[in-house]
């Protein structure tokens, strides 16, 4: 078995959804008491966020940078980056490691092609929403066609994100707030829905609506667990 590495941290309510779906599934693989091989390293989010918000993305490429040296050298075979909005400086950082990365984007995308979707709405944070390195990765590599919510619903996406899941706040209205957004995204012409954001598994899930949703830490880390014992 492969050992995973993963940065973590972004936000660690998300961190902890991936940590026990990386155990659960080597322990659905490999039975008896088999457990994941993880090279974790946690960032502070608080940094992160800061630096986000003020769009300084070049000074969180170097937090992820001597995060993932820190992971390689602990002795990872690869790594993921376990947020969506981080894969934004993703090439910088794979970059300064020998150890290749997991992509979101593609274990995502994978998916929705052997799942014939073709057109696709996108919940995230504002900066995966609206930005291209996530959208253009997923057409320009995959030709998914992505639709994203009009900009006041985008606000409201983006705020819950980080008022409320970030910080282990889960609202029913948010989750109603959520569920009309994603109506919204499929008279757009949205035949599934990817939960762009690792936290949002946390407010809502399948059970709430009709609509396929692809949630990328679930499937990320399915791929993980893959690609550790491949
Ligand atoms: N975990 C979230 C994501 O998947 C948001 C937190 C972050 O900005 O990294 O995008």
């Amino acid at each position: 078995m492969k050992t995973i590495g993963m940065i973590g941290g972004m936000s660690w309510e998300s961190t902890t959804s991936y940590y026990s779906a990386l155990n659960h599934g080597i322990q659905a693989a490999l039975g008896g008491f088999h457990s994941a091989k993880i090279a974790m390293v946690s960032v502070d989010f608080a940094e992160i966020e800061t630096l986000q918000h003020q769009g300084q993305w070049g000074e969180t490429a170097e937090i992820l940078i001597k995060t993932a040296q820190s992971v390689e050298a602990a002795g990872a075979d690869f790594f993921i980056i376990c947020t969506n909005t981080m894969h934004k400086v993703a090439d910088r950082v794979e970059a300064a490691v020998s150890i290749p990365l997991l992509h979101i984007a593609d274990a995502t995308a994978e998916k929705l092609v052997e799942d014939g979707i073709t057109r696709v709405g996108l919940l995230g944070t504002r900066f995966t929403m609206e930005q291209d390195f996530y959208k253009s990765r997923l057409t320009n590599k995959y030709g998914i066609e992505v639709v994203i919510p009009d900009d006041q619903k985008m606000d409201t996406v983006h705020n819950i994100i980080y008022q409320e899941l970030c910080r282990g706040e889960i609202n029913t209205s948010s989750r109603k707030a959520y569920e009309a957004i994603i109506d919204s995204l499929v008279v757009q012409g949205a035949q599934a829905v990817i939960l762009g954001c690792t936290e949002i598994a946390l407010l809502i899930q399948q059970e709430h609506t009709k609509i396929p949703l692809y949630d990328t830490t679930a499937i990320h880390a399915a791929k993980a667990v893959k690609v550790a014992l491949d």
